[in-house]
């Protein structure tokens, strides 16, 4: 009945959306402000007999709102059902058991050892630095067939600077793919989007879920020299020719039209993370430097998992990780500055 592939399947465990009661949701990096009210006005006046036909398979006005905004050609940019496929679809395409070992950070986004494991690609957790930094220098070897890397990196938080990724591009092989999974980056971190037109093996991926408030839609897009992004079309055609819906093109476009919304949204998920790392350190914790809309924060003699516990009990999702190094850290999404204040209030009372 079940394949020899299922057996050994490690699928990712996502974070929880319980049902059972209201939780102030701190565990998933989901904005706490809505999409931009130009959204809500689209999908009101949406003609719902649009609905009959499929969605064009190249979303293509998408695609030409994406290239304008990022300042890159239309042909450089592929749109996915949420960056997980985008960067599953680039697993696929890009990286080669037959080449070596794909690299990345020791603590990371669990997701890219899942794909690994589910295209059968051999990988190798490279240690972080001093302070949980990524380093460039460890990943500079010719046993790999290609890099990936989230900037600001998860669940750190903590960026990489861009002289450093141009570093990193400069003296690693240009015919192994360095993909850099910018999920976060509006929330303060430098862009590897400049580095394009030097590095043919480039390739960015960036999601609507984080700072443009669009988690349930699940879109996110690819931006690479166009060779790259034709070969990201192969992989869908074989895979599923309509994995971006019709309406959720529609509503990406117009979300990146209301850029002045969504900047002060992040202006303000910003302004919350600086003040409630600052009050988390007068409390006695340890809390990295954030470039996220999360924070990676430790109390000594507390164990992570007693914080997240504690917390839940009182109606607070936070992100804990059973993994050894980062056990006794949680990860609290950036939510309103009440979320935070309930927070804080219940740290000081139970912790
Ligand atoms: N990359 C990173 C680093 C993430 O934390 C997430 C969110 N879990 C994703 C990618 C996936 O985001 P989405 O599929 O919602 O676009």
């Amino acid at each position: 009945m079940f394949s020899g592939r299922l057996k050994t399947l490690k699928a990712y465990v996502p974070g929880e959306q319980p049902q059972d009661r209201r939780y102030i949701k701190l565990n998933t990096n989901e904005s706490p402000y809505p999409p931009s009210p130009l959204v809500g006005t689209a999908l009101r006046e949406f003609e719902y007999k649009r609905l009959r036909l499929y969605p064009d398979p190249r979303a293509k006005r998408l695609r030409e709102k994406v290239a304008q905004v990022c300042g890159v050609e239309t042909d450089q940019v592929f749109v996915a059902n949420g960056s997980d496929e985008a960067l599953s679809f680039c697993f696929y395409a890009f990286f080669d058991a037959a080449r070596g070992k794909v690299l990345f950070p020791e603590f990371t986004y669990s997701f890219y050892p899942v794909y690994c494991n589910f295209y059968d690609l051999p990988y190798e957790k490279v240690s972080l630095g001093e302070g949980y930094v990524v380093e460039v220098e460890p990943f500079l070897r010719t046993d790999s067939c290609g890099i990936i890397f989230a900037n600001p990196n998860a669940p750190t938080g903590i960026s990489l600077p861009l002289e450093r990724m141009e570093s990193l591009l400069c003296r690693y092989p240009q015919e192994n793919a360095v993909i850099v999974d910018e999920a976060y980056v509006d929330f303060g971190a430098e862009s590897a989007l400049g580095l394009l037109n030097a590095h043919r093996n480039l390739v960015v991926i960036r999601t609507f879920s984080k700072s443009m408030s669009l988690a349930g839609l699940r879109l996110g897009f690819v931006i690479a020299h166009s060779s790259l992004i034709e070969a990201l079309f192969t992989v869908k055609d074989s895979f599923n020719s309509y994995p971006v819906d019709t309406l959720t093109q529609m509503i990406g476009e117009i979300a990146l039209s209301d850029e002045s919304y969504y900047r002060a949204m992040r202006e303000k998920i910003v302004l919350t993370r600086e003040r409630f790392s600052q009050r988390l350190q007068e409390m006695g914790w340890l809390v990295l430097p954030s470039k996220a809309n999360f924070v990676f924060a430790t109390k000594k003699g507390i164990a992570g998992l007693h914080v997240y516990q504690t917390l839940r009990e009182k109606g607070i999702l936070v992100r804990h990780f059973d993994m050894k190094g980062i056990e006794d850290f949680v990860r609290i999404t950036i939510g309103t500055d009440e979320d935070m204040e309930t927070l804080l209030d219940a740290i000081k009372s139970s912790l």
